[in-house]
């Protein structure tokens, strides 16, 4: 008799974005006519830069060669990619990573989400909430979140992040196993300096847990206290993993790619005292289950590191983070209160007094037709806000602050 893992059947009805899905559909059945502007979920909308394109091109000519074709390529990816990381991400800042401490991955989502296969199903989880939903579901797959009780998993420890604390999460009482943190955050646009970043690293050393740092949208920092990597705090390289995706940093979110580091240094100590290396399990693991990301996509990444790659991504990101400064200035000046937009494409926004999540996305899609995302989705913590994205078009952009206003003012 086959058995399934009964974990998945603890999750969530819907995944967040599919009941925003469902919901906007319901409306638009209803409305056809109505123009909704969707400023939810975070996908991009300006197309791929001109120098991923040419290198795209360049590259699926040389798969038609025999001479140049490429099969199966590294399982840590293409070296030439992981060498402009190193040369491009890493080392300006001083921070010094070896090319095999990176993994070429599939988009961030994935190496998040499968990273728990190397770890114990007895591992307790933190988070700062609201949360990327991915990290608590990929642990309540992996049976690790226990049950779910008023919105809140039973064996996740939440580390709220409110206006009352300015989005700065206060440490886990006592110990914690897996700690996830996403800086730039999302949902949140908010982030953490060095010497609050230090005290997660400091805390992970004390307490042998290991971080899982998500820095999908470290483009996205404008500020020069804001850290862009944890392995710019000392000591992170022996606690931490790090996620960078190019999905939000250069259009990939079709494409796919992103990149995982697991720094040699970073183990994990047995109940017998024996010490355990995460990158080579991790090696491991991806050589099972995964067999790269294309060719032509690695040659695409690459891209990004040259000069015109780097100018070409520069100018996207600042297209968004206008659009991001639109809105917050238009949701100044209509009296509401919103955070994040300055090191991230996303916009956190306190709905009116006593207005839930669900009610105040409910009343902008029915009254200025603006999709948005309820904050409760994110997390308990995240109830009474929304999110907006800056990834819309400046157009749309435009055009749903005018609405906003006339609405609102
Ligand atoms: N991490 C965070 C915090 C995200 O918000 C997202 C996407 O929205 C991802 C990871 C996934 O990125 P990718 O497209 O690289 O899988």
């Amino acid at each position: 008799m086959t058995t399934i893992n009964e974990n998945f059947l603890k999750l969530q009805k819907n995944y967040l974005f599919a009941d925003i899905a469902q919901k906007v559909a319901d409306y638009k059945q209803a409305y056809p006519d109505a123009r909704l502007i969707r400023l939810g979920i975070g996908d991009v909308t300006r197309p791929l830069p001109p120098a991923v394109i040419s290198a795209l091109h360049k590259a699926v000519d040389e798969m038609g060669q025999a001479e140049t074709f490429r099969g199966y390529g590294p399982e840590h990816g293409y070296e030439f990619l992981r060498r402009a990381i190193v040369e491009g991400d890493f080392a300006p800042r001083g921070i010094s990573i070896d090319p095999d401490e990176i993994f070429i991955n599939d988009g961030a989502k994935s190496d998040t989400g499968n990273f728990g296969d190397i770890l114990g199903t007895d591992n307790s989880i933190c988070v700062t909430d609201p949360i990327y939903p991915v990290y608590i579901d990929s642990n309540v797959m992996g049976g690790r979140a226990g049950d779910i009780k008023s919105g809140a998993w039973s064996r996740v420890t939440y580390c709220p992040c409110t206006a009352e604390n300015n989005f700065v999460p206060e440490l886990p009482q006592g110990n914690t196993d897996i700690i996830y943190l996403c800086y730039p955050n999302n949902p949140t646009g908010t982030t953490l300096t060095r010497a609050e970043l230090k005290k997660w690293v400091d805390y992970a050393l004390s307490h042998e847990s290991l971080i899982l740092f998500d820095a999908a949208y470290e483009a996205y920092i404008t500020r020069p206290e804001i850290p862009h990597s944890i392995y710019e705090i000392e000591g992170a390289r022996r606690c931490a993993v790090e996620f960078h995706s190019y999905s939000k940093t250069a259009g990939f979110t079709g494409l796919r790619c992103g990149y995982t580091v697991v720094p040699k240094d970073l183990k994990v100590t047995l109940r017998n005292g024996e010490e355990v290396a995460l990158n080579p399990l991790w090696n491991r693991r991806q050589c099972t289950k995964f067999n790269g990301t294309a060719y032509i996509v690695q040659r695409a990444a690459e891209a990004i590191y040259t000069p015109e790659g780097r100018e070409q991504v520069r100018e996207v990101i600042d297209y968004y983070m206008t659009n991001a400064r639109i809105m917050r200035e238009t949701l100044a000046e209509v009296g509401f209160l919103a955070y994040g937009g300055i090191d991230a494409p996303y916009i956190w926004l306190r709905t009116p007094e006593g207005e839930g999540s669900w009610a105040f996305f409910e009343r902008l899609l029915h009254e200025i037709n603006v999709v948005s995302t309820p904050g409760v989705g994110f997390g308990p913590a995240g109830e009474g806000f929304i999110r907006l994205t800056a990834f819309g078009t400046r157009q749309d952009c435009e055009e749903a602050m005018t609405r906003l206003r006339r609405h609102f003012a």
